[in-house]
């Protein structure tokens, strides 16, 4: 029986891919991928490897995940190596964490190789810091995928009132309700956020505005797309390196 790597893809841009990772793609008998792992990394494998797409982005599931499962379970018992490539990090909003214990349930044997995530990448190819010294010493990372007028939301949105920077995965369809729920909860009207579309790749961009005027300017930015809100949205201004 084979082994399972749930390896991340890192955000976008091939060399953000880790060492250990390359290594594995390189050897793999067959890989999984989906929508948000750039495809040029599949170039890497060797001749004959086998490619499954599954194409899972945001919520549209192209195979719904007990599904992707089950494929992997099987292909262990075919092949030796097997690489489930996610993007940006397997464990963050990846659901590498179900994956793994699906295979652990079955006796099939997993190795997590962490990723780039694009939550602290994308940002930072943009020029805005998750943390920084003297404006915020924490960051969250939340779904954006739940809408926040649910009645019964998981998300604390009480929690936000906070200085710390949140960047929202998985958020652009509810943009203007998260802005609207962020100004109930006391935010200023004013307060920096930005969308960044297509991060760490040649087409990103980032768009900035407030809570109040972001929804009109990044409504139709194209996925994928995450959101930062906090006041280190401010230093794009001067540490925007990768778009100019
Ligand atoms: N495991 C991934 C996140 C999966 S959730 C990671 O660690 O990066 C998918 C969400 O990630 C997208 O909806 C989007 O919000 C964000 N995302 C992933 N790649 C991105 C990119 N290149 N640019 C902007 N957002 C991205």
């Amino acid at each position: 029986m084979g082994k399972v790597y749930l390896t991340g893809a890192g955000p976008g841009d091939i060399e953000l891919l880790t060492l250990k990772a390359l290594k594995v793609i390189k050897r793999a008998d067959v890989i999984v991928y989906d929508r948000l792992a750039n495809p040029e990394i599949l170039k890497e494998a060797k001749d004959g490897c086998e490619f499954v797409y599954v194409g899972k982005a945001d919520s549209h599931h192209t195979l719904p995940q007990d599904e992707i499962n089950e494929l992997l379970y099987q292909l262990a018992q075919k092949y030796e190596t097997v690489v489930r490539l996610k993007g940006g990090d397997p464990l963050v909003f990846g659901r590498g964490g179900e994956e793994a214990l699906f295979l652990k349930s079955k006796g099939v044997k997993f190795e997590f190789i962490p990723g780039i995530t694009s939550a602290v990448a994308v940002p930072e190819y943009a020029g805005i810091p998750v943390t920084h010294r003297g404006i915020t010493v924490s960051f969250r990372v939340v779904t954006g995928h739940e809408a926040p007028y649910k009645e019964k939301s998981q998300i604390p949105w009480e929690n936000f009132k906070t200085d710390d920077t949140i960047v929202f995965l998985m958020g652009l369809h509810n943009l203007d309700k998260i802005t609207k729920k962020l100004i109930e909860i006391g935010k200023p009207k004013d307060f920096p956020i930005a969308v960044i579309s297509k991060g760490t790749t040649p087409e990103e961009k980032t768009v900035i505005g407030t809570l109040e005027d972001i929804y009109e300017k990044a409504k139709d930015l194209p996925t994928p797309a995450l959101i930062v809100v906090g006041e280190v949205v401010r230093l794009h201004e001067q540490l925007n390196w990768f778009e100019k």
